[in-house]
């Protein structure tokens, strides 16, 4: 890209990665391309077979302008786009593993994660084993000689423990081990994946990237030594992605710097207020100093995204449905990462199997969107009224 310069900040480059208005008769965007057919001049280059763009599955313009950004941002060599942030999850899965390998999966990675692991990698032959995420340099006592790949999320899906991705890299290394992270809650911004030594960076890009609730989308990032596994795979399982979805992330990926600081500053704010609010037994949030992960967190990651979660203290269920029926300001649903706040009651007791989630109560999951902060208070302090307003 022609204003790349390699010491650009993150902020500049999100403007400009991916972009090249000259090629464009001057537009500032890249255009949606729709294609399947791309045609050779002659049979030499069709023999030949190199030039940019092939086919409309491998790649169009708008396709290679995300991945570009993408891989610029995460500080990776390349990225692939995939349909959904779990297909990112799977392609990276599959790169590596064959009929006999074991991975180690941590215990807090987001759900549908496992259930491929448990689903399709079983079937296939390979043995997944869940590891506490807190485990650190301990995770060397768990690799055999079978090991092929580690998989991190940090901090984990709905309770937040960090990870010592360092440590975790390195007994993972010296047991040629690959690592995969799942980056989707720091996003490229506020974590650097290769920089800490990782393989392979995951990103649903539907969250934060994409950014409005209107696309899913994954990404999936590798270094230089992992690229052709991943790009085999990548095409032999025939992933593509729509082109719109893939404009969809292109502009949200403009404004995830301004929207990424706003997340954070309210996020906190509220995690804040929360910790003093009498219902609440507990706050988790990496980035509060009376979080266990907050050493973790600060010395790798810049910053906070605006997902965490809480626990009440006991309560009816008939009380929490009161408190979070009656919200009008938080919505109730999956996913995160765009513009409104959303509440989820959560509990992993079900189905995690390498660590005990001991609580005093309920838990709930908040993203604070875009909101004011203040009438975000004021629509969970209703809620809390209501919540102790019944019986
Ligand atoms: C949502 C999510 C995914 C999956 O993304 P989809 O686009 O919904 O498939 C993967 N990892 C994490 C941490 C997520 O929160």
């Amino acid at each position: 890209m022609s204003k790349r310069t390699g010491k650009q900040k993150d902020m500049t480059r999100l403007v400009h990665a991916g972009r090249e208005p000259a090629r464009q008769h001057g537009f500032v965007n890249t255009p949606i391309y729709r294609g399947s057919t791309v045609l050779f001049p002659t049979v030499a280059a069709l023999e030949a077979n190199d030039q940019d763009f092939t086919y409309g599955r491998l790649g169009t313009p708008t396709v290679r302008a995300l991945e570009e950004a993408i891989a610029e941002l995460e500080g990776g060599h390349r990225t692939w786009l995939t349909p959904s942030g779990l297909s990112a999850i799977v392609t990276a899965l599959l790169a590596f593993v064959s009929a006999g390998d074991e991975i180690l999966v941590a215990d807090t990675v987001y759900r549908p994660n496992r259930r491929f692991c448990d689903n399709v990698l079983k079937r296939l032959g390979v043995k997944t084993i869940y590891y506490d995420p807190l485990v650190g340099a301990g995770i060397k006592d768990l690799i055999t000689k079978k090991t092929r790949v580690v998989f991190t999320e940090s901090p984990g899906s709905q309770t937040f423990e960090v990870q010592d991705i360092p440590a975790i890299v390195k007994a993972a290394h010296a047991a040629g081990a690959v690592v995969i992270l799942d980056n989707t809650w720091a996003t490229p911004l506020y974590f650097k994946p290769f920089a800490h030594g990782v393989d392979v960076s995951i990103q649903a890009a539907t969250k934060y990237i994409v950014g409005h609730a209107d696309a899913m989308l994954g990404a999936v990032t590798g270094t230089e030594q992992v690229s052709a596994a991943v790009a085999k795979v990548h095409e032999d399982l025939g992933l593509c992605t729509g082109p719109e979805d893939v404009y969809l992330g292109l502009r949200g990926l403009r404004s995830l710097g301004v929207r990424l600081e706003r997340h954070q500053r309210s996020g906190l704010e509220l995690a804040r207020w929360l910790a003093e609010r009498p219902e609440v037994a507990r706050v988790i949030h990496p980035a509060l100093p009376s979080d266990p992960g907050y050493a973790l967190w600060k010395r790798d990651f810049t910053g906070a995204s605006g997902l965490f979660s809480i626990v009440l203290k006991p309560v009816s269920e008939a009380r929490l449905a009161a408190m979070l029926d009656g919200l009008s300001l938080f919505g109730m649903g999956y996913s995160w990462g765009g513009f409104e706040s959303l509440i989820l009651p959560f509990d992993p007791r079900a189905y995690r199997s390498a660590t005990k989630w001991q609580v005093e109560g309920p838990a709930l999951r908040l993203h604070i969107g875009l909101e004011d902060v203040d009438d975000l208070k004021a629509d969970l302090d209703a809620g809390f009224a209501r919540l102790n307003a019944r019986g």
